[in-house]
C-alpha cells in the first residue's frame, strides 16, 4: 500500500531487494506479492532477490495465504492463475541489469542472523546503497566505494544502553550506532546520508540528537527518513 501510494504499484515492480529474513523486514512481503497477483492483467511473476533462505520464506507466505488465494479465485471469474514469484538467491557481485540500471550485492554483518547482503544501485551515474541491518563490515564498505547515497539502518547506542534490559542490549552486537553508520558514510566520501529503522522510536522533538550525532564524525548531509521521503539524488557521478 505504501509501494503504491509512493507511485511504484506492485504490479509494476522490477525487483523486490530483501536484506535479510528478519521478521520485520519482510512483514510487508505477503501484501506485495498479492497485490501483484491480483493488480496484473496475465501472470505476472514478483522478482525476489534476497540472501539463502529466501525461496523458503516466499514459499511459505503463499502458504499461509492459501485461504485467500482460494478466496480471490473463486470471486473473479478472470484471474484463473495462482500468485508466484521468480526467487533469486544473491550473495555477491551483479544481480541485475536493465537497462542503465545496475545492482549489485554484497554480504554484511548481522551475526547471529546468517547470511544476509547489502545492495548498490546504480542507474549509469548515481549510486545508492541499501545496507540493510548490519555493524560495519568488508562487505558494505566494497558497497560504498564512490556512492552517492547511503540509506542505513540505525540504533541509538546511549539510550538502549540507559534501559539496561538484556533484550534490548542484544540488539546493539549486530546493529550499527547512528555514529557506525556515519562514520562508513565518512570513509567513503557519500554525499548523503539517510537513517532509518530508528530504534527506538525518536520521541517526538527529539530527531535533532539523532542528525547531531552523525554530523559529529560525518561532514555529509543526514536526513531521517520518513514514510514517503522521495530524495534526488544528485552529487559527483560514480
Ligand atoms: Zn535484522
Ligand atoms: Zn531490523
Amino acid at each position: 500500500m505504501r509501494a503504491a501510494a509512493a507511485g511504484s504499484g506492485a504490479g509494476a515492480l522490477r525487483a523486490l531487494l530483501l536484506t535479510h529474513l528478519h521478521s520485520d523486514h519482510i512483514t510487508d512481503l505477503n501484501d506485495i506479492y498479492t497485490m501483484r497477483w491480483v493488480m496484473s492483467a496475465q501472470p505476472n511473476p514478483l522478482p525476489v532477490y534476497g540472501p539463502t533462505g529466501t525461496a523458503a520464506v516466499v514459499q511459505a507466505t503463499e502458504a499461509m495465504l492459501e485461504q485467500d488465494i482460494g478466496y480471490r479465485l473463486t470471486h473473479h471469474g478472470d484471474l484463473q492463475w495462482r500468485p508466484s514469484a521468480e526467487v533469486s538467491e544473491v550473495e555477491r557481485g551483479v544481480i541485475l541489469e536493465d537497462g542503465a540500471v545496475r545492482i549489485s550485492a554484497a554480504p554484511t554483518d548481522h551475526a547471529p542472523v546468517r547470511p544476509t547482503v547489502g545492495y548498490r544501485i546504480n542507474d549509469g551515474e548515481r549510486s545508492v546503497v541499501i545496507a540493510g541491518d548490519t555493524v560495519p563490515c568488508d562487505g558494505l564498505d566494497e558497497l560504498c566505494q564512490g556512492a552517492d547515497v547511503l540509506v542505513h539502518t540505525v540504533v541509538r547506542r546511549d539510550l538502549i544502553e540507559q534501559f539496561g534490559l538484556p533484550r534490548l542490549t542484544d540488539v546493539l552486537d549486530y546493529h550499527s550506532s547512528v555514529a557506525d553508520a556515519a562514520q562508513t558514510a565518512a570513509r567513503h566520501g557519500i554525499g548523503t546520508l539517510v537513517l532509518t529503522h530508528l530504534v527506538p522510536s525518536p520521541a517526538p522533538g527529539t530527531e535533532q540528537e539523532w542528525i547531531d550525532q552523525a554530523t559529529t564524525v560525518y561532514g555529509g548531509e543526514v536526513l531521517l527518513a520518513t514514510d514517503l521521503l522521495a530524495l534526488e539524488v544528485s552529487g559527483p557521478a560514480s
